[in-house]
């Protein structure tokens, strides 16, 4: 078969054009060719195999480009990138790859096409499209990668065992592939991940995690996330969400099994936003439960303290598998650990000083918040579901009514803590403290409004029964 109509980008006649003066063959593979089949919208990403150096080739071709766009080298690596347009091009020499058991960095030599393409992943990442003169977009597909496209199957080249044990990493990017592209795992390649899932101890947590990021990136993670779980990856990545799949009885009570409830939060939460931290608030809400689960007869099941344990749990996972402990850990652990907050006032009359201290909890969160408890309702009751829903609504319209009438999002105390020992000549000490709270839950309970003379009357009359006495000027 013939592409040739599909490789309209001019990169690719500058590229065929550097290979014939350097007489070495070139092609296009992997995921640019596997996206240009199923007509995906592509990100920007073009990978270049030459039968030669791939480097030399790169250097050719940013010498044939009008620009001569700089060209990265990464030595070790035999490769090296350059930018054309909005496009970022990859060259790397066709090579031959052998692997030890404790590591996925293999040993490489110089090989054909074809050794290349035996180190790929899987076959549909394997179609290469030639960049020679002589068959210039000619498909090479030596693993019937263009039958595993049209019938929407993930499946290595190799004897799986081979190609997951010698980089485990595949196995996360094959079950990320099933998800994003809505494939099936071909049931070798599927028993095979479940026979080597242990191996995937030895990936580094951030490339575990790019692969979870991206699972959680799409529709539907709960495609990914089943497939971690049936084949035992998901228990040895992210123990503390398998310890939540289950579902106990005693005397009658039952809870219920909050690993799928989570993975249906997870989903519920994807139409409504594309960040992928709010993403893993989802993921983690929960993750308390199982650790805090009691039974007791007054009450049934239990899960006391859960959201702030949960809180805990969250920055030990983000430790654990090196992800960034800024801002975005502190993010996720504020929303496992206010999970709770709006449903309790979902399920209640919803009051006014309620909002308020949500708001001033939340601070410039409460949204997230609300679209996070928004994908928590998952009840199968739909007279409950209808209700929670039209309280968060009611929610949602009061944050905005009381925000602008008391602006508690980035509370600040009207009457300082200088201004307190000033009014009072005071030295600094337990009475400061005092007046201070009692300023901050009169505003948030909705005794005073949100301003200087309001907490200065109100201040002046607890002053008062403190024995403070104003100072003379
Ligand atoms: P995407 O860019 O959407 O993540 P991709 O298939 O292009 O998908 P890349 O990580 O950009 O993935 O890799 C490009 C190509 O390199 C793949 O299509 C595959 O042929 C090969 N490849 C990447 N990582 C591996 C790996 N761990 N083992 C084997 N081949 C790999
Ligand atoms: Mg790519």
């Amino acid at each position: 078969m013939n592409y040739k109509e599909a490789l309209n980008n001019k990169i690719f006649e500058v590229i065929s054009e550097a290979s014939q003066e350097l007489n070495i063959e070139s092609y296009v593979i992997g995921g640019f060719v596997r996206d240009l089949l199923l007509n995906r919208n592509s990100k920007k990403d073009i990978d270049v195999v030459a039968v030669g150096s791939g480097i030399e080739l790169a250097l050719k071709v940013s010498d044939l480009l009008p620009k001569k766009p700089k060209v990265q080298v990464f030595k070790t690596y035999g490769t090296a990138m350059l930018r054309f347009e909005d496009t970022e091009i990859e060259f790397v020499g066709a090579r031959k790859e052998s692997y030890n058991l404790d590591s996925r960095n293999p040993i490489v030599e110089d090989g054909t096409l074809e050794d290349d393409q035996n180190r790929r992943d899987f076959t549909i990442n394997a179609l290469a499209l030639s960049l020679n003169s002589n068959n210039f977009g000619n498909l090479s597909d030596p693993f019937n990668g263009i039958s595993d496209l049209e019938n929407k199957i993930i499946k290595t080249p190799l004897d799986p065992d081979i190609t997951f044990s010698d980089d485990p990493l595949r196995m996360l990017r094959g079950i990320r592939f099933a998800t994003q592209l809505g494939f099936e795992i071909d049931q070798t390649s599927l028993d095979s991940i479940t026979k080597n899932a242990e191996r995937i101890k030895i990936i580094s947590g951030e490339r575990i995690v790019e692969e979870l990021n991206k699972i959680l990136s799409t529709d539907k993670p709960s495609i990914g996330f089943l497939l971690l779980f049936k084949t035992g990856l998901l228990d040895i990545i992210l123990p503390e969400l398998t310890a939540l799949n289950q579902v106990e009885e005693i005397e009658g009570h039952t809870h219920k099994n909050n690993f799928y409830h989570t993975l249906e939060v997870v989903d519920n939460i994807c139409p409504n936003t594309d960040d992928v931290w709010l993403r893993w608030s989802a993921l983690l809400h929960d993750i308390g439960k199982a650790p805090t689960k009691r039974f007791n007869k007054k009450q049934g099941w239990t899960f006391h303290g859960h959201e702030f344990l949960g809180g805990k749990m969250a920055k030990k996972i983000f430790e654990r598998l090196h992800m960034p402990l800024n801002h975005k850990m502190k993010f996720v652990q504020k929303m496992v650990i206010m999970s709770s907050r709006p449903i309790v006032l979902a399920q209640d009359i919803v009051t006014d000083s309620a909002v308020r201290r949500l708001v001033f909890d939340a601070g410039e969160d409460v949204e997230n918040l609300m679209t996070l408890c928004e994908a928590d309702i998952t009840t199968k009751n739909p007279n409950k579901f209808r209700k929670y829903h039209s309280n968060f609504e009611i929610v949602r319209k009061k944050i905005v009514e009381v925000e602008e009438r008391d602006h508690v999002r980035n509370f600040q105390p009207p009457i300082s803590g200088e201004e307190i020992m000033e009014i009072f000549d005071l030295k600094p000490s337990r009475e400061i403290g005092m007046l201070k709270e009692a300023i901050k839950e009169a505003i948030l309970e909705g005794e005073i409004a949100n301003d200087y003379d309001a907490a200065y009357g109100f201040m002046m009359k607890r002053a008062e029964k403190l024995g403070l006495k104003k100072a003379e000027k």
